[in-house]
């Protein structure tokens, strides 16, 4: 028997007994006469004691030269602690050791596997079994597993069957790149891994499973971005005979449940906001609602003036700042150039001190007065000591600065608690969006996502304007689900291929099955996915995903650990058929 108990699970009453222990060295102390060790496993420390007293010389030497990270097996006695430690749970106590086994050595860990450890990323990275073995990285573990049961408990819960689908299909678009596979039974042919189950849940759907869930990879060759990882896992669900409306509440019910379960958070019900409100009043598809800062539209009230920025702009918008106005000139400066930084774009700023004797003092005061700064403070909800700033010029690019601008604010002020949870259903996604740089729609969800009843004509008179039976689930500012409705008529669906371009042969060498299963009764359905690395991450109060998944990826998409991916040798690819190394 390895152990009897483990060490994190000692307490006051074990003071006594007789127990085998086993884990890793974390710390030695040796005073001589005396030698603390601290012994690590995943459910804690507990100090061991030997001693001159108390211990034969050759064990008392023994323990002397442990070196950290080595694995030991210890049998003692639980006793008193003389000196107790209030910080960690087994502190009151410590076992004084009979019997030491080496299990194995380690070579000295290229960082201290403490909680603030003195490694960085890289290395972290790439002896992430060692970083593992550090609580933050370990407790966050154990927290997503947690989370991943309670959706498992609460979804079979509500009858929901968890269904595997395969890993090597062929392109799902998600609106990613594919991740190829090459097929060696099948030359010159590969699979692609899933950018997500889609087609096949919903032939499931056609299958007759009603409720489908999956905890499941997908993969994304998608260019990098800040924490995204090619590979990622989500929550993926589908039900047949289904309204919107079902599905949002039986996943508002899901989120509600995990919030209570995990966090202790109880919430009544989610706001449900139109996409074109949430990017109206927030510039942002994925609003964070935490705090105020909404959007105040200005055209009205700025446009009757000489000021030509404002004069010749689509549109002219601003928040109030809560408490800005305060700001310094020197900060205020900062701030304009903030926004004039090439990443958000802004070609400057207005803003107006909103002062605690109710006047205005602004950048623009030659063109307007009292009266009309009155109404923007009026429009953008501003109080005395606030700070409104103006941003304006093309629609579409003067929202999403503002909302970067918002963001940053936001931070700035404290006003983003990673432990308030503020999550809303962002509704009425348009169907199509449009790709400035080819002039062509594409489908903003994915291709079986269903237009609003009644609006599909309007796919040859106005595509932009068609909405989408799709929606996302947002919280404090991050999308962490969408879904839709599908199509589930054959016909629908081929109108839906010819409007994204697919020429009837390209629809049916790509999507030929679905369109094949949609002739033998597919019954109307929808569903979404969650991805299940953020909402943790979310819910776990941390911004980054990759603390939440054991073997990630780097920002280059390279595992460092097994340093991945790597050239293969010439006879595999020959095997493959894939082309030789032009070099030999
Ligand atoms: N397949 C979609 C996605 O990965 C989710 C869905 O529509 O259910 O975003």
């Amino acid at each position: 028997m390895y152990r009897s108990h483990s060490c994190g699970e000692l307490r006051e009453l074990h003071i006594g007994q007789k127990v085998t222990l086993s884990g890793w060295v974390a710390k030695t102390r040796d005073k001589g006469f005396v030698v603390w060790i601290d012994l690590r496993d995943r459910y804690g420390i507990i100090q061991l004691v030997l001693d001159e007293d108390r211990t034969n010389a050759e064990l008392l030497e023994q323990a002397r030269n442990l070196g950290r990270e080595f694995v030991i097996q210890v049998k003692g006695e639980v006793i008193e602690r003389a000196s107790k430690n209030a910080n960690i749970p087994t502190g009151n106590i410590e076992v004084l050791v009979s019997e030491l086994t080496i299990l194995n050595e380690s070579k000295t860990p290229p960082f201290t596997i403490e909680n603030e450890t003195d490694g960085g990323e890289d290395l972290r990275m790439k002896y992430r079994y060692l970083d593992i073995r550090r609580n933050p990285v370990k407790d966050n573990l154990i927290f997503r597993s947690k989370v991943a049961m309670e959706v498992r408990k609460f979804l079979s819960g509500e009858g929901f069957i968890e269904v595997e689908t395969p890993y090597l299909i062929k392109s799902t678009p998600e609106g990613a790149r594919d991740f190829v596979v090459p097929s060696r039974m099948n030359e010159g042919q590969f699979y692609a891994l899933p950018q997500s189950p889609q087609t096949f849940k919903q032939l499931l759907m056609v299958g007759g499973m009603d409720k489908y869930f999956q905890i499941v990879k997908c993969f994304r060759d998608e260019d990098l971005r800040a924490d995204r990882q090619p590979e990622f896992t989500q929550i993926d669900c589908e039900m047949a005979f289904v309204e919107q409306e079902d599905i949002l509440n039986v996943f508002e019910n899901l989120t509600k449940y995990l919030l209570k379960e995990v966090n202790g958070v109880e919430i009544d019900s989610f706001p449900r906001m139109t996409y074109d409100d949430a990017m109206a009043k927030y510039g942002n598809d994925k609003p964070d609602i935490r705090f105020g800062m909404e959007f105040g539209e200005l055209n009205a009230v700025t446009q009757h003036k000489d000021f030509g920025v404002f004069n010749t702009a689509e549109l002219v918008v601003g928040i109030a700042v809560p408490g800005a106005a305060e700001y310094t000139r020197k900060e205020l400066d900062a701030l304009v150039n903030w926004v004039k930084r090439p990443q958000i774009g802004a070609n400057g700023m207005v803003y107006v001190k909103c002062n605690e004797d109710g006047s205005f003092k602004s950048t623009v005061d030659k063109f307007y007065d009292q009266d009309d700064l009155a109404k923007w403070a009026e429009a953008t909800g501003a109080n005395p000591g606030d700070l409104i700033c103006v941003l304006s010029g093309d629609a579409n690019k003067t929202r999403s600065q503002l909302s970067v601008l918002r963001m940053e604010m936001a931070t700035k002020l404290g006003l983003r608690n990673p432990n308030e949870f503020a999550p809303l259903w962002v509704v009425d996604f348009p169907l199509l969006e449009l790709d400035e740089e080819t002039g062509h729609y594409h489908a903003m969800h994915h291709p079986f996502t269903s237009p609003k009843p009644g609006q599909l004509a309007m796919l040859d008179t106005d595509p932009g304007a068609v909405r989408a039976n799709a929606y996302d689930l947002v919280l404090n500012g991050n999308e962490i689900g969408g879904g839709s409705i599908r199509i589930h008529d054959k016909d629908m669906q081929a109108t839906m291929f010819k409007h994204l371009g697919f020429t009837p042969e390209e629809a049916r060498a790509q999507f030929g099955f679905l369109m094949d299963a949609f002739q033998y009764g597919a019954p109307p359905h929808g569903g979404l996915a969650f991805g299940l690395d953020r909402l943790v991450a979310i819910l776990g109060g941390q911004e980054t995903i990759r603390d939440f998944i054991a073997f990630p990826k780097n920002n280059s998409g390279r595992d460092v650990m097994i340093d991945a991916p790597a050239p293969i040798d010439n006879a595999q690819l020959k095997e493959l058929s894939l082309k030789l190394d032009i070099q030999e």
